[in-house]
C-alpha cells in the first residue's frame, strides 16, 4: 500500500481528495467535524514536508448545479479551526480563477476548491474533467474513504494522470488496514456481529465473511427471519418471508465452514412499535401473536457477552435492538459494554457501516473500541468483498 508516508512532498503541489461531506445545521454551520479531523494527519504530513495542498471534495447532492446551500464556502471557518491553518477558497473547481490560484499556491499553503458536484462530470467519472483537475498538481492523494466505493472523476478516474505520484492518505490506510485485520489476518477467534433490520441487505456480507470468521452473532431485526425459518413463533416481529429459505442456507453454509452461529435466545417484546409500548421478555421462539421483538433479552446478552469476551478479533455491524428507543436500547448497550471488555482483554474491534457507528458515537463508545470506520457504504462494500474503485485506482 503506497501511502503519503512513502514520499517527500517538498516543493510539490498535491491534490488531496477528502470527504468533507459534513452534516450541517439549518444555518449551514458544521455540526460534526470528525470527517475534517480524520484527514488532518495527511494534510500535516504534506505541509511538514514542504509541499502545498489543494483540497477537493463534494458536499451534499447539488445535482450538477452551483448553489449557496451546498457551497464549501460555508464550511471554510470550521476547516480552518480544525486544521489550525489558513485556508484559501476558490469559488469554482475549474476555470481561470482555479488555474490562477492553484498556480500561485506556495509551499505550506492550503487551497480548497469549490464543490466538485457542481459539475455533473464529477459523478459521471468524466475523464476530461478529471484531467483538468489533474493539471493543477504534481501528485494525487486519495484520503476520502467515505466515497472510495464511487467511481467518480476525483475519487478514481483522476489517478491515471499520476502513474508514479498517487498515494493513499493516512485515513484511507487506517481504514484498509482495519478491514484487512478482520478479513485477512485477524487473530483467532474472529467474531462478526451482524445486526440491523434486514437479512437482504447483509446477505453478501455474511457470505463473504464466513471463510474469515469462527463465530457469527446474528441479532436485531434480521434474527427473526432465522428464528421463523427454524420453526419459531415470532408474532409481529420484523421478518422477510421471502428470505426464510436463504436463512436456512446460510446456517448450513456456516456449519459446513465450521462457523458457529449464535442467534438470540430471548427477546424484549412490545405490543406496538413505540418506546411507550407495554413490554415483556420471552423465549425468542415463543413470541405471542400480537407482540414484536424489539431488543435482545437478558439471556441473549449473557450468551453474546461470553462469545465476545472470548474473541480476539471482532467486527460489529448493525444494532441488535431498536436502540433509537430508550426502552429498547439496553441490548445494544450491553453489547457495546461486552466489546469494550474484550478490548481491555486485548482484542481488536472494528465498528463499521451505518447504524452501529451512529450508536457508538451517540452512546460514547468511540474510545472503547479499537476502530470506528468513517465510511458507511465504502465499509459495507469492503466487507462484501468488493474492491473499491478508489482503492483500485491507486493500486493499479
Ligand atoms: P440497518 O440499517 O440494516 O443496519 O438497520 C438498523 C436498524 O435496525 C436500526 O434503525 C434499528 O432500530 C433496527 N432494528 C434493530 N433491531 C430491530 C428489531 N428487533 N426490530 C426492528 N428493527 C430493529
Amino acid at each position: 500500500m503506497k501511502t503519503v508516508n512513502d514520499y517527500n512532498f517538498k516543493d510539490k503541489k498535491v491534490l488531496v481528495r477528502v470527504d468533507f461531506n459534513v452534516p450541517q445545521s439549518a444555518d449551514l454551520k458544521v455540526t460534526d467535524n470528525s470527517r475534517i479531523q480524520a484527514v488532518k494527519p495527511t494534510i500535516d504530513k504534506i505541509l511538514n514536508d514542504g509541499g502545498s495542498v489543494i483540497l477537493m471534495t463534494h458536499l451534499g447532492r447539488p445535482k450538477g448545479k452551483p448553489s449557496e446551500e451546498f457551497s464549501l464556502k460555508n464550511i471554510v471557518p470550521e476547516i480552518e479551526h480544525v486544521l489550525g491553518h489558513h485556508v484559501e477558497f476558490c469559488s469554482d473547481c475549474l476555470g481561470e480563477d482555479a488555474q490562477n490560484m492553484t498556480g500561485a499556491l506556495k509551499n505550506g499553503e492550503i487551497l480548497l476548491l469549490e464543490n466538485l458536484r457542481f459539475y455533473n462530470e464529477e459523478e459521471e467519472g468524466n475523464v476530461e474533467f478529471a484531467h483538468k483537475l489533474a493539471k493543477y498538481a504534481d501528485a494525487y492523494v486519495n484520503d476520502a474513504f467515505g466515497t472510495a466505493h464511487r467511481e467518480h472523476a476525483s475519487t478514481a478516474v483522476i489517478a491515471q494522470f499520476f502513474p508514479k505520484t498517487k498515494f493513499f492518505g493516512l485515513l484511507m490506510a487506517k481504514e484498509l488496514t482495519a478491514i484487512d485485520k478482520v478479513l485477512k489476518n485477524g487473530e483467532k477467534p474472529v467474531l462478526a456481529i451482524l445486526g440491523g433490520s434486514k437479512v437482504s441487505t447483509k446477505i453478501t456480507i455474511i457470505e463473504n465473511m464466513l471463510p474469515a470468521v469462527d463465530h457469527l452473532i446474528i441479532g436485531g431485526g434480521m434474527a427473526f427471519t432465522f428464528v421463523k425459518a427454524l420453526g419459531g413463533s415470532i408474532g409481529k416481529s420484523l421478518v422477510e418471508e421471502d428470505k426464510l429459505g436463504l436463512a436456512l442456507q446460510i446456517l448450513e453454509k456456516a456449519k459446513a465452514q465450521n462457523v458457529k452461529v449464535h442467534l438470540p435466545v430471548d427477546s424484549v417484546i412490545a405490543d406496538e412499535f413505540s418506546n411507550d409500548a407495554d413490554r415483556s421478555e420471552v423465549d425468542i421462539f415463543d413470541i405471542p401473536e400480537e407482540w414484536m421483538g424489539m431488543d435482545a433479552g437478558e439471556k441473549s446478552r449473557k450468551l453474546f457477552h461470553d462469545v465476545i469476551i472470548n474473541s480476539r478479533t471482532i467486527l460489529w455491524n448493525g444494532p441488535i435492538g431498536v436502540f433509537e428507543m430508550p426502552h429498547f436500547s439496553e441490548g445494544t448497550i450491553s453489547l457495546g459494554d461486552s466489546i469494550a471488555e474484550a478490548i481491555e482483554l486485548g482484542a481488536f474491534s472494528l465498528v463499521g457501516g451505518g447504524d452501529s457507528v451512529a450508536f457508538v458515537k451517540q452512546f460514547g463508545y468511540e474510545d472503547k473500541v479499537s476502530y470506528v470506520s468513517t465510511g458507511g457504504g465504502a465499509m459495507l462494500e469492503s466487507l462484501e468483498g468488493k474492491e473499491l474503485p478508489g482503492v483500485k485506482a491507486i493500486n493499479d
